[in-house]
């Protein structure tokens, strides 16, 4: 018996080699391939929509390349790698603020 994810909704499941080697044994049950067989490839399940669309963004501070989820950019659209770079930059961007001020 081996493991397989399901081509619908990601799910790990199990089936046989003989089985695959038929070109079956895609799906968790039957309920994803029936789905599958209506929305196609693309729809996944919700499970999987948000983990598997990232982006790839820059770090403002460091410029270091980090992750986020499309659901983390809307929640407080993040433009540092991590706290520490964040901090720094509400750091920089406090100073600028006072420089403005004082012209
Ligand atoms: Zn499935
Ligand atoms: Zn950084």
């Amino acid at each position: 018996m081996i493991w397989r994810d399901c081509e619908y909704c990601g799910g790990p499941f199990t089936t046989y080699p003989s089985v695959v080697k038929l070109g079956r044994g895609r799906f968790c049950g039957r309920r994803c391939a029936r789905l599958y067989e209506r929305y196609g490839k693309r729809n996944l399940g919700p499970r999987y929509e948000s983990g598997s669309k990232k982006i790839t963004r820059y770090c403002e501070v460091c410029g270091e390349p980090f992750q986020v989820t499309p659901s983390e950019t809307a929640a407080d659209n993040r433009e540092c790698c991590g706290n520490e770079c964040k901090f720094t930059l509400k750091t920089l961007r406090a100073l600028e603020r006072r420089k403005d001020e004082d012209v």
